[in-house]
């Protein structure tokens, strides 16, 4: 197989990784890829939004399967433009994508078919909004309709914070177009943990969960980010978890799809509360997360190209269960300074290698560059991922963190309570 993976994340890093290793695989490209992804073959100079110019790749290539990483890339149809030409595609349609690209197309869609979420209601008017408040109890969710690279929820413990969240989503456009509506619902206590299910528009299959840490610093504090760490397994996410999980949430919502004309084809990643009543949907994403992919692919045994294929084909009933390692994995991201809001690029990296020797460590790149000199420098906010697995997740955890300490770039930051919470259980 010839696959084209598109993306350039710590995402796309592992899901090379993992398909480099498939005896299937005679060939992988990635657009537009990153340092790491270009040990395993060409990377191409094509942004990941840009459909129409990826297509025309993937014919002019003859790949055999591409391999959608980012939701900008399902968004911008780049599953429509491969179907008009024939090429098979995991990952959804712009019309499957709306489940993440519009929080109030989701709610709706969840209340159609009986998916467990919180209750909720949409607004485009901010005194409607603002009224609509007096009626529920704080804390209050606000989020902007649209996609904003996961920051467009605030959560406010009084309606003066909630109020002001209102005015700067609808009136500043503090997330532009996304924010034209908002969505308010209740505040779900409890747990959360992400799970993923592979999809072909009729067949779903589970794969195992994971637990990140969305906000910037230790002890989950200061701003919310797209993920500082993550770990598998999640220990409260059990197996009776993950069947009430597929039958209350993954195949309603894949049944819904398909009658609505938008069969999902791709990874359905679904953003849960665990409460006593069971899984309750936050949010679903139409990609895999980032970083608990780098998680995932630490702990899957089974060989993912064939999987991806029969995905892309309509063919996931025929394939057996995925197997999944015992050991646990952790993912921890090293950021650049200034990571979420203004994150410092440029800056030198050193001892990569190095910190690679660290047994049971691979580490992805997520946003780096390598310059004419050679030198590997950070080009983003979550710069780098170490993953590592061992024997138990405390094992996992201090080898991740034994190879950071190998690595020289005094630039970057990281959390060092990664997977806390069940290391306290
Ligand atoms: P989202 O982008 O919708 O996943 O929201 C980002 C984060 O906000 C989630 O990971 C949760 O931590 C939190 N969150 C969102 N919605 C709720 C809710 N209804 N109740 C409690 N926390 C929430």
């Amino acid at each position: 197989m010839k696959i084209l993976i598109v993306g350039s994340g710590g995402r796309e890093h592992a899901l090379g990784w993992k398909l480099a290793q498939s005896p299937l695989v005679t060939e992988l490209i990635s657009a537009p890829g990153n340092p790491g992804l270009a040990e395993f073959g060409r990377t191409i100079l094509i942004k990941a939004d840009a459909a129409g110019d990826l297509a025309a790749l993937a014919m002019r290539e003859q790949v055999d399967l591409v391999v959608i990483g980012p939701e900008a890339a399902a968004a911008a149809g780049l599953a429509d433009s491969l179907a008009k030409v024939g090429v098979p595609c995991f990952g959804p349609s712009k019309a499957a994508a709306e489940l993440e690209a519009s929080k109030a197309f989701m709610k709706e869609f969840c209340a159609r078919h009986g998916v467990p979420t919180a209750e909720y209601k949409v607004f485009d008017d901010a005194i409607r909004a603002k009224a609509y408040l007096g009626g529920r109890e704080p804390p209050f969710v606000i989020k902007a309709d649209g996609l904003a690279a996961g920051k467009g929820v605030v959560i406010a413990e009084t309606r003066r914070g909630a109020d002001a969240a209102i005015d700067e989503i609808l009136f500043l456009r503090k997330f532009g177009t996304a924010g034209q509506r908002i969505v308010i619902e209740d505040f779900l206590p409890g747990e959360e943990a992400s799970f993923f299910a592979l999809c072909d528009g009729d067949t779903a299959i589970p794969l195992v969960a994971a637990q990140d840490h969305k906000r910037a610093y230790d002890g989950d504090k200061g701003p919310n980010t797209g993920g500082m760490g993550a770990y598998s397994p999640a220990s409260i996410f059990t197996d009776e978890m993950r069947d009430l999980t597929m039958e209350r949430i993954i195949l309603p919502t894949l049944t819904g799809m398909k009658a609505e004309g938008r069969p999902f084809v791709g990874v359905l990643f679904a953003g849960l509360m665990i409460t006593p009543e069971g899984p309750k949907l936050i949010e679903f994403n139409v990609r895999f997360g980032d970083p608990e992919c780098q998680t995932l692919m630490r702990r899957l045994d089974s060989d993912l190209a064939p999987v991806l294929l029969a995905a892309a084909k309509g063919d996931l009933a025929q394939q057996p269960p995925l197997a999944w390692n015992q050991r646990p994995a952790v993912t921890v991201v090293y950021a650049a300074q200034g990571y979420p809001d203004e994150p410092l690029k440029g800056s030198i990296i050193r001892g990569l290698a190095d910190a690679a020797q660290v047994k049971d460590v691979v580490i992805f790149h997520a946003a780096t560059r390598r310059d004419d000199d050679g030198l590997l420098r950070a080009d983003g906010g979550r710069v780098l991922n170490i993953t590592a697995t061992g024997d138990t997740l405390q094992d996992a955890v201090n080898a991740a963190y034994g190879a950071i300490n190998r690595i020289d770039w005094p630039s970057g930051f990281y959390r060092r309570d990664i997977a806390w919470r069940a290391l306290a259980k």
